[in-house]
């Protein structure tokens, strides 16, 4: 096989054994869900619904506060018992709105015809990106940006590429890859209609090679269609990182702090191709996803189709509650996901996983001085210096971080899993990050104000 591959990385244990062959379960659906009005990157949505109100499966309960928005929409049928804030999964609190089941799930009147005829080839580029708007299609992949936004490239930019994510780098996650072999039409026409929408000549599927079967069942799928290929990628974290994913598939540099459109390239996720699908072919917004249950600290481990808004406990129970020894619970996979302090967050759009851990793997490991064995910067995808980075953002030396490129750090914390002095340096980076970046927006709004 030829596998491709970009430079650095790491290579953690993969621990897919405990679901990977396992098909898709479709969890029962809950007796309530929380709908969080801001599942995605840009502005918050705004409810349209109202305590008391009764909605159906498919209504739309909020709407987009901006063109980088993404609408909201109900994913069980039943009453609108509360709007307030809940504990969110990517920490804090966030508003949500609360329906409680009526237990019949019925659908909202989409207006639906025969999804079998209907005739996608005749549907122009703008129709494909507004039935994608109209369904609330993010990036499912964990980034969550708006996928209308992604396809509407500013004018000047042009894409020949498509490139379709099926790496799942990340340790435990299996969603992407049961969703290739169990929904492969379904992910091809996703492919075809995305890429008529952006107006692509190709379209790439990179595939990690620890998934052959997904590999074998996409290739013979796509054999109709000379312009989309199969590339079988090295399995390395991390992988499915756009920028190394176009590097690895093109051998495509995206600038610093630029764009994968800067280099003429579009990707998205597999569970994004199939949103599409769904939506231009079926008229279906996002309601539910696949999400991987999993770890040593759950006692049977599957691959589950859950209703966006249902709480993480519904899904722990599904899969046989958490085992006596587990001791954490993260949203994602273990090297970029968000630990919880409560099962009473719900599953959002973005949320590949449920990975829970076990005592034996979180053991706290005391910290050490730097021993400048280089080991950071050798792993580190962004060629950036991770010790460095680090040094600053804990001594608040924000210039020095700017000109160093943390803003670059796609957080994937290789560098961290790295370090043998157990020096916490993507939790570090991130902070400093987050800081630059906001020193950076001031100075914009005052560079604003004084020129008007
Ligand atoms: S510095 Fe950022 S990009 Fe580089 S390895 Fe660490 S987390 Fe990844
Ligand atoms: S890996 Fe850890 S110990 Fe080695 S140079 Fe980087 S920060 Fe220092």
């Amino acid at each position: 096989m030829n596998l491709r591959t970009f430079k650095k990385g790491v290579r953690p244990s993969e621990f897919k054994e405990f679901t990977d062959g396992k098909s898709i379960e479709i969890l029962p659906l809950p007796n309530e869900v929380f709908i969080p009005v801001q599942q995605h990157i840009g502005a918050p949505c705004k409810p349209v619904v109202e305590k008391g109100m009764d909605v159906k499966t498919g209504q739309i309960i909020a709407t987009a506060g901006g063109f980088v928005s993404s609408l909201i929409h109900a994913t069980i049928s039943g009453k609108v018992k509360a709007i307030e804030s809940f504990p969110h999964p990517l920490g804090g609190q966030g508003l949500m709105i609360q329906i409680v089941s009526d237990g019949k799930d019925e659908w909202i009147d989409t207006g639906e015809d025969n999804p079998k005829v209907r005739d996608w080839e005749k549907l122009s580029k703008d129709e494909i990106i507004t039935a994608i708007q109209n369904a609330g299609i993010v990036g499912m992949g964990g980034a969550a940006f708006p996928l209308h936004v992604k396809l509407s490239p500013p004018k000047g930019k042009t894409i020949d590429t498509f490139i379709l994510n099926g790496c799942e780098c990340e340790p435990f996650l299996t969603a992407d890859h049961r969703m290739m072999l169990e929904q492969t039409d379904d992910v091809v026409l996703g492919v075809r209609l995305i890429m008529k929408a952006l107006g692509a000549e190709k379209a790439i599927i990179g595939i990690e090679a620890n998934k052959p079967d997904a590999i074998e069942k996409i290739t013979k799928a796509i054999v109709p269609f000379p312009n989309i290929t199969v590339q079988p990628l090295k399995v390395k974290y991390p992988q499915g990182a756009e920028k190394m994913l176009i590097k690895a598939a093109l051998d495509r540099n995206v600038p610093a702090g630029g764009l994968p459109m800067d280099v003429n390239v579009v990707v998205n996720n597999v569970g994004t191709a199939i949103a599409v699908t769904d939506a231009v072919m079926r008229k279906r917004p996002v309601i539910e996803r696949v999400v991987t249950v999993t770890g040593k600290g759950i006692r049977e481990p599957k691959n589950v189709l859950a209703r966006i808004g249902t709480p993480f406990q519904n899904l722990i129970d599904f899969c046989g509650g958490l085992t006596e020894d587990a001791a954490k619970v993260l949203m994602g996979g273990p090297m970029m996901g968000v630990t919880q302090h409560t099962l009473a967050v719900p599953v959002i759009k973005a949320t590949s996983g449920i990975v829970c851990l076990t005592f034996e793997s979180v053991v706290e490991k005391t910290e050490y001085p730097c021993i400048q064995c280089g080991a950071c910067i050798r792993v580190c995808p962004m060629d950036l210096m991770p010790t460095r980075l680090a040094r600053f953002a804990q001594n608040c030396k924000w210039d020095e971080a700017e000109k160093f490129g943390i803003v670059n750090c796609i957080e994937c914390g290789s560098c961290a899993f790295v370090c043998p002095s157990n020096i916490p340096l993507v939790q570090r980076i991130r902070i400093g990050k987050l800081k630059v970046n906001e020193i950076r927006r001031k100075q914009k709004t005052a560079e604003k104000v004084e020129s008007i």
